[in-house]
């Protein structure tokens, strides 16, 4: 039952919090609800949920306007193609995988004047596999300081999907170079750590995680055929 693997994902949440001594509730959930149906995704939301993302526009537009009247928060986590950040900045409330200076200035722009400020993070590859979006570390500082200019954007943090490892330290160590670059920065408005999926949150939460984005262990394994 999903309502069953939400409370039970919750308690996990907790739980590192207590362990890892992170303030209570410092932590929140992303349902990750990519391929997935409106109505699992309003079983969740009947059950207390309140922050989805989405990994594809046009998907996500379709569940919005059939979820229209549910107060739901929508994050956008996928890679950003640059003929979607008009859609992406009318529809989204969060845009966590900014990658490049040119993606956050169409965003600025093509934010409706009527919203308020959409909340960034800058996807950051911490691994170093090619293959992987994100912009690296040495790039932050700089990047940085140009969102922060831009008006109609609030630079909220950061966001990781670091490469998949089994063993619980080294799934800690990206996260910890990536937290501990953003500290380095003393900049109290970055209050957004993004990072943590299904086989990674603990390892996240140990290491500064503000919000965990997880599908597989609210939903089950995603179909995509
Ligand atoms: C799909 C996805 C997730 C959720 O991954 P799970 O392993 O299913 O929890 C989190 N973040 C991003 C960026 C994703 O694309």
């Amino acid at each position: 039952m999903i309502e069953t693997k939400l409370k039970a994902l919750l308690t996990q949440i907790r739980q590192a919090e207590q362990t890892y001594h992170r303030a209570p509730s410092s932590v929140q959930l992303l349902a990750v609800s990519k391929t997935k149906t409106v109505e699992e995704i309003a079983r969740v939301y009947y059950a207390g949920q309140r922050h989805f993302g989405e990994n594809y526009c046009q998907e996500a537009i379709q569940k919005q306007s059939a979820l229209g009247a549910y107060d739901i928060t929508w994050h956008f986590i996928g890679p950003i193609q640059s003929n979607k950040t008009k859609l992406i900045a009318q529809h989204f409330s969060w845009v966590h995988s900014v990658d490049s200076l040119k993606i956050a200035q169409r965003l600025s722009a093509q934010r409706p004047a009527q919203l308020p400020p959409l909340n960034i993070c800058l996807q950051v590859n911490i691994s170093g596999e090619a293959s992987k979006s994100g912009i690296r570390l040495a790039e932050l500082p700089e990047l940085c300081a140009q969102v922060r200019e831009l008006p109609h954007l609030v630079l909220r943090g950061v966001m990781a999907v670091p490469e998949s490892e089994d063993d619980f330290e080294k799934q800690r160590h990206p996260f910890k170079i990536l937290s501990d670059a953003v500290k380095a920065l003393h900049d109290p408005s970055l209050d957004t750590y993004s990072y943590g999926m299904s086989g990674d949150l603990t390892a996240a939460i140990a290491e500064g995680s503000t919000i965990v984005r997880i599908g597989t262990a609210l939903f089950g394994a995603r179909d995509y055929s």
